[in-house]
């Protein structure tokens, strides 16, 4: 069955391998974008996830196109990585409003459609980082874990109508995300992956793929690690 599939910052990186996992098995997909080229086959809806009018604007569109949101996954994120000391309240404001605030604005849109619907699947991006900490990353780490928290409420107050909401946790992912890590980071980071490599963004959309599936269906509340063992389970 064809389902509404919205993906926020679907126009690269992980986003847009999720995007492509859905078009690829017949879903209406939307992605939501700031910049770029989206991918072939998306519905493209221009949308900053921390202003509020934009995620209503983007959902009236999604909705009136496909219907419903079924399967709400939210990835749009950012990192401001600084130590402690030198990091701003700016610093700190960008990367919980994109992360979590942004995560919670369009968790709570979706979940209005799909409570009448009474099925819908949200998956929340995380991060390994948000469960084992990284110095340098107060922000994105607490951005992360509040994910965890959040789904893990959306899950209890949602289950009774046939909604799932889980929690996704790459570990380190080829992406732009990644890309301005140095060199002798990026290797000292891969030597304490089991895996001893970075993930590729279709390895993490796979893994959202499966959670929306019906083989899914009894899976709520639940971080799934896609890191290459980095976490252990966490
Ligand atoms: P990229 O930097 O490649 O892409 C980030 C995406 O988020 C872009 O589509 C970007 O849109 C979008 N975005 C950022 N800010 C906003 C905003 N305010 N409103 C709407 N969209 C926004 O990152 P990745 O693909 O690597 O990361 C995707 C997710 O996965 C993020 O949540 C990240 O934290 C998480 N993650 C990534 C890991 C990695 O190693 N790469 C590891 C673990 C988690 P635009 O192009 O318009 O800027």
């Amino acid at each position: 069955m064809s389902r509404s599939v919205l993906v926020t910052g679907g126009n690269r990186g992980i986003g847009r391998a999720i995007a492509e996992a859905f078009v690829a098995s017949g879903d209406q997909v939307a992605i939501t974008y700031r910049s770029g080229e989206p991918p072939a086959g998306v519905l493209a809806v221009k949308c900053d996830v921390t202003d509020p009018a934009a995620v209503e604007a983007a959902f009236a569109e999604v909705e009136a196109a496909h219907g419903p949101v079924e399967v709400l996954v939210a990835n749009a994120g950012i990192t401001a990585d600084t130590l402690v000391l030198r990091m701003s309240d700016d610093d700190w404001s960008r990367v919980i409003d994109t992360n979590l605030t942004g995560s919670f604005r369009v968790a709570k849109r979706a979940a209005k459609g799909m409570l009448r619907l009474r099925r819908g699947r949200i998956v929340l991006i995380s991060s390994v980082v948000g469960l084992l900490g990284s110095a340098g990353q107060v922000n994105y780490a607490a951005s992360k874990a509040g994910l965890v928290g959040m789904a893990r409420s959306l899950a209890r107050e949602l289950g009774s109508r046939g909604i799932t909401t889980n929690v996704v946790a790459p570990g380190f992912v080829e992406t732009e995300m990644t890309a301005v890590l140095p060199e002798e980071k990026k290797a000292e980071y891969k030597a304490q992956i089991p895996l001893q490599r970075y993930a590729t963004p279709e390895e993490v959309a796979a893994t959202v793929h499966w959670l929306a599936s019906e083989g899914a269906a009894y899976v709520t509340g639940a971080v799934i690690p896609v890191d290459g063992g980095l976490g252990m389970g966490h």
